[in-house]
């Protein structure tokens, strides 16, 4: 039966959220107070990393401040991916005149997933024993925990809403246009659905949030902290 005129299959925006960094820290294991909407199993220890690792995934991202690549102490990176759990249950081959091919959708999930990592330089590492070197990390971390509740609230409250009034979702969702075949393999199976989303909404939405984070401002005074902190280092 097909689906009354101008009413697509049930399908549902599901978003997923996955964190790279494997091992979750007691909350009170440092000094840090965690941004809230954060829960207890987002709080991961961090992957540490050397500065020539560290600038080298700076290098790999839109703002690119050589005044800001010097002092980077922290960086949190996040991958999308926009799937269909089963395409082959989830769209419909046919063939038409001339063996054309083409493919409608049938309904299920569209999967928004988020993979996070937290990276921290090497030798911002807390050391057991330490009061200081965790407090040095505790401000870092800190830091990038405010990164980690935007990655998380970008696909979990905002993503969801864009995707449903995007062009190809109405089109291809919703008013269950044919794909032909080269392009269900272009968008589908070659997962370009993913960089539409990507380098459309999402992208744009990330760098935003970062941006307020890192203002001038919201930097100085994290900088300020790592100084000082530093300085005490020298000095004991
Ligand atoms: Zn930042």
């Amino acid at each position: 039966m097909s689906p009354p005129a101008g009413r697509g299959p049930a399908f549902e925006i599901k978003s997923r959220i996955v964190h790279a960094n494997t091992v979750t820290v007691p909350r009170s294991r440092y000094p840090i107070k965690p941004p809230k909407g954060l829960t207890a199993s987002d709080l991961r220890l961090p992957k540490f990393i050397r500065r020539e690792d560290m600038m080298k995934l700076l290098s790999g991202t839109q703002k690119n401040n050589p005044a800001k690549l010097a002092s980077v102490h922290g960086l949190v990176t996040a991958e999308l991916a926009v799937t269909f759990p089963d395409i082959d249950k989830q769209w419909q081959r046919s063939t038409g005149a001339q063996n054309r091919v083409s493919w409608r959708f049938l309904g299920g999930d569209l999967v928004l997933e988020v993979t996070i990592t937290v990276h921290v330089l090497e030798d911002d590492r807390p050391l057991d024993k330490d009061g200081l070197s965790q407090k040095l990390f505790a401000v870092i971390w800190e830091h990038e925990l405010l990164h980690v509740l935007d990655d998380i609230e970008i696909v979990r409250d905002w993503l969801p809403e864009q995707v449903r009034q995007d062009e190809w979702t109405r089109r291809y969702l919703v008013d269950v246009q044919e794909l032909p075949d080269p392009t269900f393999n272009h968008y589908i199976r070659q997962d370009n659905l993913t960089s539409w989303f990507r380098d459309g909404p999402w992208l744009g939405e990330r760098n935003r949030r970062a941006g307020i984070r890192d203002s001038a401002a919201n930097y100085a005074d994290v900088s300020d902290a790592i100084n000082g902190i530093r300085a005490e280092m020298t000095n004991r």
